[in-house]
């Protein structure tokens, strides 16, 4: 192996006693708590999973953590009122609908009527078009971690080729925007892309946001390029045997087949251990981002 591996997870643990650090001198010095209210609409086993662990880590830094559980047949209205009442809720800094919600509500209706300072996900179409006309704004947090390590990785972003495989709103398109904002040439490829090897192969960079397990051969990968993989894929893993019940056990893997990429590349992030854990980090610095933007006060760097 020759990459560098990017350790996402003690790159998170600093970013976090930054955040903490920053919770204590606005608790101490200013008399504000920073406040994270997430909102859970229904029983989706994974969101609930997040859900608490955004609220431990909320928690452990030293914010106020307000958690709302829904039931499944919230309708919109009640949904909505909710939105209202965080909003006007000095306490709360920063607000999360945790995606996907059920079906019979308009997500997108949804975290617009969330008030885009307080909208620590960066999904509110004023924060989408204020990043993309390159102002400030609230930047997603799991493009806003793999954009952390990038410019760790390198001295400086400009002028390097860039490809993010991925054009969803919540990854691949706000990712190619902070790219682009950092100077660097970028293509966004996707399921129509034709000929997606040769377009990766003249990556600098490379971010993977697709979907599917091990998409992203070391073949494809220039030497000494930076491989971001986003991807979060649960596979089978029958070398690891049987679970109680019969059924293989499993184990997550990224978008990029690690092993042949880190032959390749001259750094990259694992699965897990890569970009998952800076998503929360960077979730927890927005509300700190948001508590000072909100009282006046500078913020943090
Ligand atoms: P989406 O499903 O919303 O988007 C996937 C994108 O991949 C689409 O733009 C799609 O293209 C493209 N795509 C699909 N198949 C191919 C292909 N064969 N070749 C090229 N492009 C392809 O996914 P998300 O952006 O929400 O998430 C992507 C991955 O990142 C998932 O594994 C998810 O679990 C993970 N994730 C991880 C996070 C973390 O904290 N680490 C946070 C968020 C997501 P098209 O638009 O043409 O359909």
């Amino acid at each position: 192996m020759t990459a560098r591996i990017i350790d996402g997870k003690a790159f998170a643990e600093t970013l976090r006693g930054r955040v903490a650090q920053e919770v204590t001198r606005l608790k101490d010095g200013l008399g504000v708590t920073p406040g994270l209210a997430v909102v859970l609409v229904g029983d989706d086993p994974a969101s609930h999973v997040y859900v608490r662990n955004k609220h431990k880590a909320t928690v452990e830094a030293g914010m106020q953590s307000f958690e709302h559980r829904l039931a499944e047949d919230t309708t919109e209205q009640e949904l909505m009122g909710l939105i209202d009442q965080l909003n006007a809720d000095p306490e709360v800094h920063g607000i999360l609908v945790q995606l996907p919600l059920p079906d019979h509500l308009d997500s997108d209706l949804v975290i617009n009527a969330i008030d885009p300072s307080k909208d620590v996900d960066g999904f509110h179409i004023s924060n989408v078009g204020l990043l993309g006309t390159g102002q400030k704004s609230m930047v997603p947090c799991t493009p806003l971690g793999c954009l952390l390590m990038l410019r760790d990785v390198h001295d400086s972003l400009s002028g390097l080729n860039a490809v993010v495989i991925g054009r969803s709103n919540i990854v691949g398109k706000p990712m190619a925007q902070l790219l682009l904002g950092e100077s660097c040439t970028v293509t966004i490829a996707h399921s129509r892309t034709k000929d997606l090897a040769e377009v990766v192969r003249g990556a600098d960079i490379v971010v993977a946001a697709v979907g599917r397990p091990k998409m992203v051969p070391g073949d494809w990968i220039k030497p000494g390029a930076t491989v971001i993989d986003v991807g979060i894929n649960r596979i089978d893993a029958p070398e690891k045997g049987l679970r109680e019940d019969g059924t293989v056990k499993t184990r997550l893997v990224g978008d990029v087949d690690f092993d042949s990429c880190a032959e390749v590349a001259g750094a990259i992030t694992p699965v897990p251990g890569g970009v998952g854990p800076m998503t929360i980090a960077c979730l927890l610095a927005n509300t700190v981002t948001a508590c000072c933007r909100a009282n006046g006060f500078p913020e943090p760097e």
